[in-house]
């Protein structure tokens, strides 16, 4: 898969497993630099996928939801695409950002989401990305979570890229 597989593309899944595989799919074609936003109401498994695409980029501890703290950075040792010349392989750091209770811009700004944003050495995913704002970077992964019934949500992505 490509990143390009992703766009327009609507998933159903029938299953917390499910929407974790699918997470970890994503987290096998993106690179650093690389920002994913996550929208949808509490419960549509915004945090379910990310623990699938933490696993996809090799991090062991145990995703939780950052509510409460914001920000919760992890590192990830992650090879393809990003050894060096000696073949090294590399730590990059992902951040998983829930601005559930963020909404104004002096927050956002204490915050230093920005500078987590422009350090092109991340990958980013935000829940609840549409309290960014006009932080809103224009390049980035965006996915739309729906709840359909009990065990059943519809995730769809769209790629401005
Ligand atoms: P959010 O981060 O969007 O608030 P969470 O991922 O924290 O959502 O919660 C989703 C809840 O729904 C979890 O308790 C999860 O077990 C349950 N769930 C049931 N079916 C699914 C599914 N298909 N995908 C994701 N979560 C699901
Ligand atoms: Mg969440």
């Amino acid at each position: 898969m490509n990143k390009k597989d992703f766009i327009d593309k609507l998933f159903i899944t029938n299953n917390s497993k499910e929407t974790k595989k699918l997470g970890k799919s994503l987290a096998r074609v993106l690179k650093k630099g690389d920002l994913v936003c996550l929208y949808g109401d509490l419960g549509s498994g915004k945090t379910t996928f990310v623990q699938g695409l933490a696993e996809g980029l090799g991090i062991k501890q145990k995703i939780i939801s950052p509510t409460f703290i914001i920000i919760k950075n992890y590192e990830s040792p992650l090879r393809s695409a990003l050894q060096n010349f000696e073949g090294q392989a590399r730590v990059m750091n992902f951040y998983h950002i829930d601005l559930y209770r963020v909404e104004n811009e002096k927050d956002l700004e204490s915050l230093g989401i920005e500078e987590i944003l422009n350090d092109s050495e991340n990958i980013v995913v935000i829940e609840w990305a549409e309290n960014l704002k006009e932080f809103l970077p224009k390049k980035r992964i965006d996915l739309k979570f729906a709840y359909e019934s009990e065990n059943k949500r519809k995730i769809t992505f769209a790629l401005s890229l």
